[in-house]
């Protein structure tokens, strides 16, 4: 009798404990550079410490963690081929790990996060990238901060791809890099953090969008588009110029709400004419807090009625890997403008 009721109590105890709480995670760490593997050399910081001496300096963790050097590059020459071996990678270990940490530099890691949004659709572990401004190696560094809290998003949050960075963990494809050299270097642009360290530590304070299907690999992009900033006086020809030098799509990252010029340098023609082209032309914001829409003021009604595509309140480092993704899809105007009115992985607000 009493060796049952043992049993029954010694089961239920296993049943309220979460399989988190008892069970150590494995997760994985894929190296690639950055400013927090760099050391100093006679032309300037660059990435050299491998992802096992990281390790080493950041000292014991509560994980398991395997580590794998995928590169060894400052992120401002991280280009569309390394977005696609990262994305391999990622996708080879997706089912040998609960998690996996990207360690990356910071210039062009909010662009890696985006695109690995689109590329990993329906991911199904949790992928944290991170970086520092100050080298691992460096005393009072921010690397072992950083680090530790990627380790700490990669083994508690639900699937989805993050950025983790001075004690703030974002959706990958809202971040944004804002400061060259202070710890604060990314907000969450349009969207709170996913999950912040306080005095309480670690705080899950939204969760992802739930997934919905399977994870496929899809890296097809089409890197034939350009981001463009208009500024008084911009010569709408350049876009034409771009388009007769085999630009796809374009995003401008227009004034305020979403405004575009239509006198004297006629912006709103030239989108117009390219649109009939078949070239998509996405208009963003240059302020980077809050939505574009173009059906406020003349100056956005004319480019919508011309067809431009309205990128809400989209980052543009997203907006431009979401073009990427779909136009390597072979998506046509209309397809891109319906694409651009979806949320796909919580990257828009609609
Ligand atoms: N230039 C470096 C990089 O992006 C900057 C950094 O990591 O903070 O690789």
């Amino acid at each position: 009798m009493i060796v049952l009721s043992l049993l029954k109590m010694l089961t239920k105890i296993k049943t309220d404990l979460k399989v988190g709480d008892i069970m150590t995670k494995n997760l994985l760490l894929l190296s690639t550079g950055g400013t927090i593997a760099s050391v100093a050399s006679n032309e300037g910081l660059k990435p050299g410490e491998s992802g096992e001496q990281l390790l080493k300096m950041l000292g014991a963790m509560p994980f398991n963690v395997t580590v794998k050097d995928i590169l060894e590059m400052d992120s401002s020459n991280i280009q569309p081929e390394e977005w696609e071996l990262i994305a391999k990678k990622i996708n080879e270990y997706r089912n040998d790990f609960d998690g996996i940490v990207v360690s990356h530099g910071t210039d062009t890691m909010a662009y890696t996060a985006s695109m690995l949004t689109f590329m990993l659709q329906n991911i199904n572990i949790p992928i944290v990238l991170t970086g520092s401004q100050v080298p691992m190696n460096v005393p009072l560094s921010d690397a072992p901060d950083n680090m530790s809290l990627a380790f700490t998003a990669a083994a508690k949050c639900k699937p989805g791809v993050y950025l983790a960075f001075n004690r703030k963990v974002m959706r990958g494809c809202r971040s944004v890099k804002v400061r060259t050299t202070s710890f604060d270097a990314f907000e969450s642009v349009n969207f709170p953090p996913i999950a912040q360290v306080t005095s309480d530590g670690f705080q899950i304070m939204r969760e992802q969008p739930a997934v919905n299907g399977q994870c496929h690999l899809n890296t097809k992009i089409n890197t034939n588009v350009s981001l463009v900033k208009l500024f008084p006086g911009f010569d709408p020809n350049l876009l034409h110029a771009m388009a007769d030098n085999g630009c796809q799509g374009i995003v401008i990252e227009a004034y305020g709400l979403g405004g575009m010029t239509f006198i004297r340098r006629n912006l709103v023609a030239a989108v117009g004419k390219l649109i009939r082209n078949g070239i998509p032309v996405i208009a963003s914001s240059q302020c980077l807090y809050e939505r574009s829409d173009l059906t406020k003021y003349e100056v956005g009604k004319q480019a919508l009625l011309e067809g431009a595509i309205s990128a809400h309140d989209m980052t543009s480092e997203c907006a431009i890997t979401k073009l990427m993704w779909g136009l390597g899809q072979g998506m046509n105007v209309n397809e891109i403008a319906k694409f651009f009115n979806t949320d796909v992985a919580g990257e828009v607000t609609l």
